[in-house]
């Protein structure tokens, strides 16, 4: 498996540092409102390299926090007139529930930055004693950037810039003009306890305060992974100033390497244009399921684009993920009449990476050990399949090919068979068609059974079987 590598900007491959599990960390959500669509193109994005290095038996460790404190939160928590945490549960339960609906595994460990704030205090005070943070007047303590010569490395941030840029630590884009700092770049690690903290605020050396949004991520995966893990991973936004700080504060506190391979997912276009609220394009996955598509073609439609490239989110890819799925489920639907199942025990197949690896999908699982090509293997899946619908097939080979079919989806994540049944009724004429092809079926016929399917199909209806009957669908 190799995966581009933001740091090095090249294609490395990846194994496993400590010969045993390939250790992720993830940047995850602010927990304030809904995910919209482009966050979730970045988590499906982890979740499909989370599931090929499990298919490819690398073994994946996969940690994604949750941060529930910082001024958005805070503000927010306040304005709704309820606690910090009762505000930070709902906002995480309604994306755990989105992340369910979109097939997304959860994160072996799932950290709340609240839940560890002895562990950024410890943070903190070794920088202090290393002279890599100051605390200013205020009580807040900074980073002090001068001191890591390193910095800007991942970004390729010149020192122009980097004098010029203004802080953005924990949301907070005015810190320059309120705080006491030595230097414009330097960013907070603890914030001192401001009037509209209201009752948030934790007890430190430098007096009651919170810690800066970057040291959360410094102390939650070093936790969980080690001081130095395999692969760190976030929106391509995250880049500067995000990551860079937590290599900083990371690297200045260890004296160790932080990650191995730094993985940046590039954002999304809605229609062309840059999602926002104004614009009214700016959707969640509850607006896109109100229109009518099923998760499973909203999952396709986000990963459908190379990750390092930017996706244009439209209704025309929600109606092509649409298609794309209804011929994968139609050739599958021909594999499993040859071999005498039905979708559930397709659902029920193990999974199967010798069967992938060396199959008739080898091209396929290739593209996607290759920089993580969904496109191509999509691609190459679908030259397959269409070789596949014109060949005469043992019931074997069938087997065979849904082994790897079920094994390529699982890696994709893509659950099939699962959209709902059109609710327009059938016409008598497809009605009657269905229970000959039916009758064939029942009766072993399966030239006839495939030749009444034709012409179901020909009258713009696919039929789809279960262990007790079959239900029409309108294409
Ligand atoms: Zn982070």
């Amino acid at each position: 498996m190799r995966l581009y590598d933001t740091m090095s900007r090249s294609i490395k491959p990846l194994h496993a540092e400590d010969g045993q599990r390939y250790r992720i960390y993830c940047c995850g959500p602010t927990v304030y409102g809904p995910a919209h669509i482009g966050n979730f193109r970045t988590f499906l994005v982890n979740d499909i390299l989370r599931r090929v290095l499990e298919v490819a038996g690398l073994n994946p460790y996969y940690v994604r926090n949750i941060t529930d404190v910082d001024d958005k939160t805070i503000h927010q928590s306040r304005e709704a007139g309820i606690s910090l945490e009762a505000f930070t549960t709902q906002w995480t339960e309604s994306f755990h529930a989105d992340c369910k609906t979109l097939n997304m595994i959860s994160p072996d460990v799932e950290p709340k930055a609240t839940a560890h704030i002895p562990e950024q205090i410890s943070i903190i005070e070794k920088l202090i004693s290393k002279g890599h943070a100051y605390e200013g007047a205020d009580g807040s303590v900074y980073y002090k950037v001068d001191s890591f010569p390193q910095y800007g490395r991942l970004s390729r941030l010149d020192q122009r810039e980097l004098r010029t840029q203004k802080a953005t630590s924990g949301g907070s884009t005015n810190l320059a003009d309120d705080y006491d700092r030595a230097s414009v770049a330097d960013f907070a690690l603890w914030k001192s306890h401001k009037p509209e903290d209201g009752e948030n605020g934790w007890a430190s050396p430098w007096g009651r305060g919170r810690p800066g949004w970057h040291l959360e991520c410094s102390a939650m995966s070093m936790k969980y992974l080690g001081e130095t893990f395999d692969l760190h991973s976030g929106g391509e936004d995250l880049c500067f100033p995000h990551h860079e700080n937590e290599i900083a504060q990371s690297e200045a506190a260890t004296g160790k390497t932080f990650a191995h391979h730094w993985f940046h997912t590039v954002h999304l276009l809605v229609e062309g244009k840059k999602m926002s609220k104004s614009l009214g394009n700016f959707y969640i996955l509850r607006d896109l399921q109100d229109e009518g598509w099923s998760p499973a073609v909203v999952r396709y439609a986000l990963i459908s684009a190379h990750y390092r490239q930017q996706l244009n989110f439209t209704k025309n890819g929600l109606r092509s993920a649409q298609s794309a799925l209804h011929k994968i489920e139609k050739s599958i639907g021909r594999l499993l009449e040859i071999t005498d199942r039905d979708t559930e025990d397709f659902e029920k197949m193990p999974i199967d990476f010798q069967a992938l690896a060396i199959g008739q999908l080898y091209t396929a699982w290739a593209a996607l050990e290759e920089d993580l090509n969904v496109p191509e293997a999509t691609g190459a899946m679908f030259s397959r399949l269409h070789e596949i619908d014109r060949m005469e097939l043992s019931k074997e080979k069938a087997e065979t090919l849904l082994l790897e079919l079920n094994t390529f989806f699982y890696a994709l994540g893509i659950n099939l068979f699962t959209e709902k049944t059109d609710t327009t009724e059938a016409p008598l004429s497809v009605k009657d068609l269905a229970e000959k092809r039916w009758k064939a079926k029942s009766e072993k016929d399966w030239a006839k059974a495939d030749e009444l399917r034709s012409q179901i199909e020909a009258e713009g209806w696919a039929v789809k079987d279960s262990r007790e009957g079959y239900d029409l669908q309108k294409l």
